[in-house]
């Protein structure tokens, strides 16, 4: 027997409604590449979008056709987020770190049909356009007079005329929740990206767990600022959260240095704010040298890399502001634990709670996980047995967009599939997770992600260059960044500077190593794999230049 109740579909167009109609009045402020503050409603952003969905009509896209953006946090961005998936077309947010290369790849293997940008990438997309024969429409994200003169791209429109024409009445359609939504190249191991394709059910499902009061405790008395990137699993979710839960939304540009930050911060009355731990970092770095003090933040999300015992400290005892740890992937909308206190916890030492903190905390409601061995059975949850953490869920990755390998998942005896994380982590018998180690080949520096792979392949193109590994070296700055170590070919002769000035070009600038270490050879397993950890003990004294 089959329930009775309504059978709605989960639609992200019914986010901006909510929007709408119940907190239309409630503020969406954003720094402007221009540099300047716009402000205006979640009133506006709906009326917008439906302006952005007409103006795609007129363009003639079908359903499910892709809208590519390479652009900052900001309110035209908020409402391609809503016109483009709302219409029951796909947003692609491209990741402008990328090298023109991968992002001409991925423009082309998400075959976008409309690229909207920031005046901030035109560089990028005067290098790229020629390489990308889907994107029939490029616009520019700016005012119709702020458009540039003789790009050299075709019909280049600013978005204000593209958009700002179209009626504001548009009805947004309903289909099925399962439709895809939004796409976001994960860049994370070797090879091509792969692109994790959102569905609306997945979205909003993410969104409602993502504001409950142990994960985000978001409240319409918010105001929030994702400082990750809408170009970054979809800032973490919040755009659709926020809209969720009535909260003001603060957008902070192109301009993330501590300064502005703090600035935008206190001027909006933020009392919500989330990030990866290199800007926290340098906001505490323009923070603490002049004793200022934050009025209104009270809570913020600090993910994408371990969140350092030093800045839970800083945020939680110098400045009162309540650090949430977070671990997720692209692959998992990316929400999957968050750190927060049980009541048993509260009256333990300082010290104790700091060990908790540093965790990356408890399954979110809709996440599974589990760590499993090298034979793929389950481990204990006893906080000291760590295994390969694999998760399930409603907002977990089923298989990528075009796939070119085996599907990923990993199928338990039930025949259930489980998503292999690449992280290695312990469980405690509360449930809470701690990632000790990666086993996928990969840096992330600055929250972005470095292929050790490529890194090593572009050392090995140089014909003085037997054997190249690229590891990751802690810093406190980026948390890591990556060194080659290499093994001269016998009789040949390279010198570090020449083998740096080799990755010029070749990778983005911030993805070329910061040093190379020559050696005799590097340690080999029986299946002549490089021993890295090995490779890493003899370096234990090592240190990146300048540090
Ligand atoms: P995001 O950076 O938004 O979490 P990515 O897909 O770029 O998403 O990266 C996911 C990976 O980043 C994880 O598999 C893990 O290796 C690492 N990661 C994310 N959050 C944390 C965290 N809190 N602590 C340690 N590593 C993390």
């Amino acid at each position: 027997m089959l329930g009775l109740m309504q059978n709605q579909p989960l639609l992200i167009s019914s986010l901006i409604d909510f929007a709408q109609r119940h907190h239309g009045d409630v503020e969406v402020v954003s720094r402007r590449v221009e540099g300047d503050i716009h402000r205006y409603t979640y009133a506006d952003v709906a009326s917008r979008s439906r302006q952005v969905a007409n103006a795609l009509d007129a363009a003639g896209l079908a359903f499910s056709d892709r809208v590519a953006t390479l652009a900052w946090n900001g309110y035209r961005h908020l409402e391609l987020y809503f016109g483009v998936s709302g219409s029951g077309r796909v947003l692609h947010t491209v990741n402008p770190r990328l090298h023109p290369d991968q992002i001409a790849w991925v423009l082309n293997h998400a075959e976008d049909a409309v690229m909207c940008f920031d005046l901030t990438f035109l560089p990028l997309i005067q290098a790229v356009h020629a390489k990308c024969p889907t994107v029939k429409h490029w616009i520019a994200l700016c005012d119709a007079d702020k458009l540039p003169a003789d790009t050299g791209i075709p019909g280049l429109l600013s978005y204000e005329a593209w958009m700002g024409s179209q009626s504001t009445t548009y009805v947004w359609p309903e289909f099925d929740e399962n439709s895809a939504s939004s796409m976001c190249y994960t860049s994370g191991t070797t090879g091509n990206p792969k692109a994790v394709l959102y569905s609306h059910r997945s979205t909003i499902l993410h969104a409602y767990a993502s504001a409950l009061p142990d994960v985000m405790c978001l409240s319409a008395r918010d105001a929030i600022l994702p400082v990750v990137p809408m170009f970054h699993v979809n800032a973490w979710g919040l755009p659709y959260s926020a809209a969720m839960i009535g909260a003001k939304m603060v957008f902070p540009g192109p301009a993330l240095d501590g300064k502005s930050i703090y600035e935008l911060m206190e001027a909006e009355r933020v009392t919500f704010a989330a990030g990866v731990p290199t800007i926290w970092q340098m906001l505490l770095g323009h923070m603490q040298p002049a004793g200022l003090r934050f009025s209104t933040l009270k809570r913020t999300v600090i993910g994408g890399s371990a969140c350092p015992p030093a800045m839970i400290t800083a945020f939680n005892d110098v400045y009162g502001v309540e650090v949430l740890h977070a671990w997720g992937m692209t692959e998992m909308s990316p929400l999957g634990t968050l750190c927060t206190l049980k009541n048993k916890h509260l009256t333990l030492s300082k010290e104790e709670q700091m060990k908790i903190r540093l965790k990356q905390g408890q399954c979110i409601f809709g996440v599974d996980m589990k760590i499993v061995g090298e034979d793929g059975q389950e481990l204990p949850h006893d906080g000291k047995t760590f295994g390969d953490l694999l998760v399930r869920g409603p907002w977990v990755v089923d298989n990528y967009y075009k796939a070119e390998g085996p599907n990923p998942l990993v199928k338990d005896a039930n025949g259930l599939g489980w998503f292999p994380t690449g992280d290695v982590a312990t469980i405690d018998v509360d449930g809470y997770m701690q990632i000790t180690d990666r086993s996928k080949d990969v840096i992330k520096s600055g929250g972005e992600w470095i292929s050790s792979i490529d890194v090593e392949n572009i050392a090995m193109a140089h014909p003085a260059v037997a054997m190249a590994a690229c590891i990751g070296m802690k810093h406190p700055k980026w948390d890591e960044r990556p060194i080659v170590v290499v093994v001269k070919k016998p009789g040949a002769e390279v010198s570090r500077e020449e083998l740096l000035a080799f990755y010029e070009g070749k990778t983005a600038k911030w993805q070329i190593p910061d040093d190379v270490v020559f050696v005799p050879a590097i340690p080999l397993g029986g299946t002549g794999k490089m021993l890295k950890n090995k490779l890493r003990d003899t370096l234990s004294t090592y240190k990146l230049p300048g540090l």
